[in-house]
């Protein structure tokens, strides 16, 4: 009680929000998949404070290679040569096809999505950008332009520049999930499943040219877009709807932005970038979250060329690179690779997955079940035949009860209206097994009092 005391006081309350607000969990203690509470109640975790633990809380190796690096240097900025930057900037070039091997550091996803924009413009000479609804890509007044989700924007403030298309596969669409009943484990729909993805991708291509034709110039900077978006639920595209886009981005002078804020380090499971996923190559990819397993970092990854356009003055933030940070981004590297975290996700989050699609053709009030890997979203409605969202007083009911019974999950897409799985990567098929009981108890529990 004083700490919501001391938040209500000095923080405010108004914009920093607890997510469970009816009975707040005070978090004490983590390990791996797991949260204590001060009263030492434990949490299995799957939302991973917003998808960014990526190996484990307080993962052992890791937590030693923080140590070892704070004993030896904190930080002394990247105006001098200290070896945690560089070996980890080799280390990460590594993990992407050529040609995306010029590294810089940040320390958030927006600080790397606001260099995005920036390199962007100066490298076409154009302003114009445009990302898709639903999308977030931060919070920063830049950034916020782009991030299309009216519930973290303050318009006035940016968006200058900023357009936004209709994503595919939002809620109610014409597609939505429903004619992908049989397949829910893709990386990107595969047209193969229904017809219905290949109009819907016609239709969504169909929408891009029209914002093309009506609200920006010739030539653009830029497309953003997120592989799986995350704060908007775990929306995935029609097969070659990014491969279209990028096409049709490029030949207005744009360049492609792939936001692996979420996506990136191996949680999709079949590839360790999200946009592999989609037979796709970025010119510019930003990351943060799962880069450093919660300690916060954030970097951008482009090509020679880009760089070169911006290479007029210094680029230089005082944290970037960070001796602890790259540190732990280091180790958190050789953990993935070790621990076989992009498998495990692939494994776990497949099984997830299919046993979801079972609750969701079992009961009327899940919509859509989605995701790839380890970045799942289920979708509420109030029933199958409306599509229409389940209100947000049922949604915090099945939402809390799933906590009161040991289990964090996520809330997030346009209308508030899908729970978001987006654990540790090192949860297990038990784990599972845990949620899935949980929360069909907290959907019977809803439709018995409803
Ligand atoms: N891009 C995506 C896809 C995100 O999910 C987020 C954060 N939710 C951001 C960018 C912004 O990252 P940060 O909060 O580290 O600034």
């Amino acid at each position: 009680a004083k700490m919501l005391e001391i938040r209500k006081k000095y923080c405010n309350p108004m914009t920093m929000k607890v997510t469970y607000y009816k009975k707040p969990v005070y978090i004490h203690q983590g390990y791996m998949q797991w949260l204590w509470d001060v009263d030492g109640h434990r949490y299995l975790d799957l939302f991973a404070g917003v998808a960014t633990v990526s190996v484990g809380h307080c993962h052992p190796q890791v937590t030693e290679a923080a140590v070892r690096q704070l004993k030896r240097l904190w930080h002394t900025t990247n105006i001098y040569i200290y070896s945690p930057l560089h070996e980890y900037a080799e280390k990460l070039a590594s993990h992407f096809p050529d040609p995306l091997k010029v590294v810089y550091f940040t320390n958030s996803g927006s600080e790397a999505n606001d260099l995005a924009m920036l390199m962007s413009r100066l490298h076409t000479g154009n302003f114009d950008i445009i990302t898709l609804r639903g999308s977030y890509h931060g919070g920063s007044p830049q950034t916020m332009g782009l991030t299309s989700n009216a519930a973290y924007k303050y318009p006035i403030a940016s968006g200058l520049g900023c357009h936004t298309t209709m994503c595919p596969d939002v809620f109610q669409g014409p597609w939505g999930g429903s004619h992908c009943r049989d397949s829910p484990i893709q990386t990107i729909r595969d047209c193969s499943c229904s017809p219905g993805c290949c109009q819907a991708n016609d239709m969504y291509i169909g929408q891009l040219k029209e914002v093309f034709a009506t609200c920006v110039p010739s030539r653009i900077a830029a497309f953003f877009g997120e592989p799986i978006q995350g704060v908007g639920g775990a929306v995935q595209y029609p097969k070659n709807y990014l491969k279209e886009t990028y096409k049709l981005v490029r030949e207005r002078g744009g360049v492609c932005i792939a936001d692996e804020v979420q996506t990136g380090f191996g949680r999709t499971g079949s590839h360790f970038w999200g946009f592999q996923g989609h037979d796709v190559m970025p010119d510019i990819v930003t990351m943060a979250k799962g880069i450093a397993n919660g300690y916060p970092m954030g970097a951008l990854v482009t090509t020679p060329e880009i760089a070169a356009s911006f290479a007029k003055g210094v680029h230089f933030n005082t944290f970037g690179g960070n001796p602890v940070a790259c540190a732990i981004a280091s180790s958190v590297l050789d953990t993935i690779r070790e621990d076989g975290t992009q498998q495990n996700s692939a494994d776990v989050g497949t099984y997830l997955l299919k046993e979801l699609a079972k609750l969701r053709d079992k009961y009327e009030i899940i919509g859509d079940v989605r995701g790839k890997g380890l970045q799942i979203g289920v979708e509420m409605v109030r029933d199958k035949a409306s599509r229409q969202p389940l209100p947000a007083d049922a949604m915090r009911q099945i939402f809390e009860c799933t906590k009161d019974m040991g289990v964090l999950i996520g809330m997030g897409g346009v209308y508030g209206q899908t729970f978001r799985i987006k654990p540790p990567m090192c949860i297990t098929k038990e784990d599972a097994d845990f949620f899935l009981a949980v929360f069909r108890h907290a959907l019977e529990s809803y439709m018995e009092q409803r």
